[in-house]
């Protein structure tokens, strides 16, 4: 059988190329691989030492930081690759949407000092430390604090389900410069710092026992002091910055799932094919056959929202229409991949649940993206407000 590449038309010469070298870099690191690092619950160093030999890990950074520069729209094709062919962007994908962030808000003097390092892969910035115990979904609630005192910020904080904290040489910490209780905008007063994480004496970390292999921590802050200068942008004005970074994020992890779906459909297709059972295949059986066909129906939709999303956003189009798209792509393809892993592990019978068929580790890796980096009821709570002008419900 074919690959399931329900993109493939409409790429362009160089992005075919770009995609070129990622499948040949997901024939040496493939699914053994992958399996072996679920097993070991280790994190996938040799890979991505791999991608930023190759100048795929930090890809959004412009060609005058030392990158190439690429789009939301590139970027979200190699992460889509690398989850078609078995893999698992989660370990990594952080470094991608944190780039566009500091390349629009930070200053000269910090990109200066950092991008060039990130392009080489001589840095790692992986780390975004938003969530909290008492704040998850309603991110404007954190209560982790920064006081300025002279030159500096003292922070205090309590941080939860932080990804990659042992695996980045950078995090982006988010605090209330301002309290909840004194601004008069709840998306005010909140500010954002690039914090190197080899100097974090004052942090307290574990890693949390996840339902996949995710370096996902807990983190305690105790008067951590950081420079005035580690500020991105402006003081107060985190939120909106924030939204540029949630919603590549947003597009990245669609395209995640998409790849998700892709590889849940090419593996469901082979088996209904070869697996025979009352002296037939079982993908002769409409009852095996249709729930293929109809996730693949749904993919096409989802593939098409996800590159409108990502050229709305690369065109410079505002937020709000990049919001509209950014939401509904994640919705789309989260639900297509939550979907197409369900119909995976129908179509295997008991084998979906044997490890070395790889099925249930890519069930549990694909769960994640219906609750985060936002979930599907936040998402549609977007949707009914901010594009359907819905009354509020919060
Ligand atoms: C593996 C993993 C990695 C993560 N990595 C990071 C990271 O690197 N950095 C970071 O900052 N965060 C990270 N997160 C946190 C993630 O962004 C949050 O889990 C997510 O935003 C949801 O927040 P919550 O878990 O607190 O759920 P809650 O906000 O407690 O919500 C619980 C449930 O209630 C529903 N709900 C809440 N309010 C409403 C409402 N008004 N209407 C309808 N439904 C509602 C939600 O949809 C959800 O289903 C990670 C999480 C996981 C699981």
């Amino acid at each position: 059988m074919g690959r399931i590449e329900p993109g493939r038309r409409s790429l362009t010469d160089e992005q075919k190329l770009m995609l070129g070298s990622v499948d040949s870099l997901m024939e040496k690191y493939d699914e053994a691989y992958w399996g072996k690092l679920d097993r070991d619950g280790a994190y996938p160093d040799e890979f991505v030492d791999a991608m930023e030999r190759q100048g795929l890990a930090a890809v959004p950074v412009s060609k005058e930081y030392g990158g190439p520069g690429l789009g939301v729209l590139d970027a979200s094709l190699i992460l889509e690759e690398i989850n078609a062919r078995g893999g698992n962007c989660q370990p990594f994908h952080g470094q991608y949407y944190l780039l566009f962030a500091l390349s629009k808000f930070a200053s000269k003097d910090m990109k200066e000092k950092y991008l060039p390092k990130i392009a080489a892969g001589e840095l790692r910035l992986q780390s975004l430390a938003l969530t909290e115990p008492e704040s998850g979904s309603e991110s404007t609630r954190i209560r982790t604090s920064a006081e300025r005192e002279g030159d500096s910020y003292v922070v205090k904080g309590h941080k939860v389900f932080i990804s990659r904290v042992e695996n980045s040489d950078l995090m982006v910490l988010v605090a209330r410069t301002t309290p909840y209780e004194k601004v008069e905008k709840k998306t005010e007063g909140i500010s954002l710092f690039l914090v190197p994480l080899d100097k974090v004496e004052r942090v307290e970390f574990h890693r949390l026992e996840m339902m996949f292999n995710s370096q996902t921590y807990e983190l305690f802050i105790d008067e951590l002091k950081v420079p005035a200068s580690s500020m991105i942008g402006e003081e107060g004005k985190g939120f909106r910055y924030l939204l540029s970074v949630l919603n590549p994020e947003r597009i990245l992890l669609s395209a995640e799932c998409i790849g998700d779906t892709r590889w849940f459909v090419e593996k469901s297709v082979e088996y209904a094919k070869q697996r025979v059972v009352f002296g037939r295949p079982i993908g002769s059986n409409q009852g095996v056959q249709f729930p293929i066909a109809e996730v693949y129906a749904k993919l096409l939709a989802a593939d098409r929202v996800r590159r409108a999303a990502a050229e709305l956003f690369d065109s410079g189009g505002d937020d709000r229409s990049v919001g509209e798209y950014a939401n509904a792509s994640k919705y789309l393809a989260s639900e297509c991949s939550w979907q197409a892993a369900n119909v995976a592990m129908d179509v295997y019978g008991g084998s979906g649940l044997a490890v070395a068929n790889h099925i249930e580790r890519k069930f549990r890796e694909t769960r994640l993206y219906r609750v985060a980096p936002i979930s599907n009821n936040l998402v549609l709570s977007y949707i009914g407000e901010h594009v359907l002008g819905l009354p509020r419900s919060f």
